[in-house]
């Protein structure tokens, strides 16, 4: 089966009992049982069952196990949002004294979220070019995790995920990628070898802007050493299924970030279409960036584009898609802003992967709280425009970009 049709009619596509089309809303808080000895059962995991929403509902279930055939999983749990499933699935592996090493250049989130961490004993070395020489020099014996975005956002750098993970392995590491950006249209990080996916599905899965949530799916593949990864000893009679049990049965349950079923829903009904989006919105992108780059003065950063220093792996890992995000430079910091305000379709607002074309000023916004170097390391100056490509005519887009970039400099002079 083919993307699009694995989509409306994969596995993972469970008949419902009242045969509705899409899965049922399940908004409940509890789930009533005839016994008390049932119910006993599935607290013990003994049968199957939903006891209470914070850790197993069936609207969750769908779309875990819609996510998880796309990206050829073991198993996945739903979060609250993406943050909240890449801080569940750190702390699935990594205790106090533990290091994770990560790439400079990631979304602004998630380098706090790691400051963050330090509070609790988990140190991150960050590597600024997230090569497999930088990464292998920066292992030691207490690194438990190698995190990193398969297309950074908004620095558009590809992780070169066979040989990272080929390395990670040697050293008994899993390699943990965050393939918001990539979506698994474009990429399917573990069959590249990657052992755990996340998604902040706010972004292209749910691609109508109107739930925030998180996924994480664990590729079941991993060689865990339990003496090394002290966080999953409990788990050690699961073999290489402990990651996805930990989490499932413990700490996604005890943190309590669990997907509210509504989102569920829409997420799922934002599943059904993301293979004709990511097209459209890619072929955007890639008519978009060209058109910029012929602009004297506008600097592009574009995977699709021949000078991209990661155009390589457009073809190697991207199944020859460049993504729905480019950046580029206006000049100064008030020729960004002119620019911006002079944008017709293109909406000002702080998300990525709508239907709807997004720009925004990183800097000023996203990237506030950072440190100018840490800003850098991620792309970001003082004059980048970031925009999200959606899905409109790409006549029009291209017209409005056209049209704002010129009339800015006009005013200039
Ligand atoms: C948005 C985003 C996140 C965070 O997701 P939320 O759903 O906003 O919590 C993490 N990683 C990447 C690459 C993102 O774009």
């Amino acid at each position: 089966m083919e993307f699009n049709t694995k989509l409306l009619h994969g596995k993972a596509i469970v008949s419902n009992p009242s045969r509705e089309i899409l899965p049922p809303v399940s908004q409940v808080t509890a789930f009533r049982y005839e016994s008390m000895e049932e119910l006993e059962k599935v607290f013990l995991h003994k049968s199957m069952g939903f006891a209470y929403s914070r850790i197993g509902n069936p609207t969750l279930s769908a779309f875990e196990q819609r996510v998880n055939e796309l990206e050829g999983g073991v198993g996945a749990v739903s979060c609250s949002s993406g943050m909240s499933a890449i801080a569940t699935a750190l702390l699935g592996v990594c205790s106090a004294g533990d290091e994770i090493i990560a790439g400079s250049g990631l979304y602004g989130g998630t380098i706090s979220l790691f400051h963050d961490l330090e509070k609790f004993g988990i140190h991150t070395v960050f590597v600024r070019e997230m090569t497999p020489e930088n990464i292998r020099e920066a292992i030691t014996d207490r690194t438990r995790v190698i995190f990193g975005e398969l297309i950074s956002n908004p620095t558009l750098k590809v992780l070169d995920v066979p040989t990272v993970a080929e390395l990670a392995h040697e050293a008994k590491i899993p390699l943990f990628i965050d393939s918001t950006t990539a979506t698994p249209y474009i990429a399917r990080p573990l069959a590249l070898g990657a052992d755990v996916v996340i998604h902040s599905t706010s972004k292209y899965i749910n691609g109508g802007g109107n739930s925030i949530g998180g996924i994480i799916v664990d590729g079941g593949k991993m060689a865990w050493d339990f003496g090394k990864h002290t966080a999953l000893a409990d788990f050690k009679k699961y073999g290489k299924r402990a990651f996805l049990l930990r989490l499932r049965t413990d700490l996604w349950e005890n943190m309590g970030g669990c997907m509210a079923p509504a989102n569920a829903f829409l997420n799922c009904i934002g599943l059904d279409t993301l293979g004709i989006r990511m097209e459209r919105i890619c072929s955007n992108a890639d008519k978009l960036a060209k058109a910029l780059a012929e602009i004297p003065g506008i600097e592009v950063n574009y995977l699709s584009l021949e000078n991209h220093p990661y155009h390589g792996f457009v073809e190697k890992e991207l199944g020859g898609y460049g993504g729905g995000i480019l950046t580029f430079r206006a000049g100064s910091k008030e020729k960004a802003f002119a620019i911006i305000d002079k944008l017709n379709y293109a909406l000002i607002a702080s998300n990525i992967g709508d239907i709807r074309t997004l720009v925004i000023h990183p800097a000023s916004t996203l990237y506030i709280h950072t440190s100018v170097e840490e800003r850098e390391a991620a792309g970001v100056y003082d004059d980048t425009i970031r925009v999200s490509v959606g899905i409109e005519d790409p006549e029009d887009l291209i017209d409005d970009f056209v049209s704002a970039i010129r009339e800015a400099a006009q005013d200039e002079e």
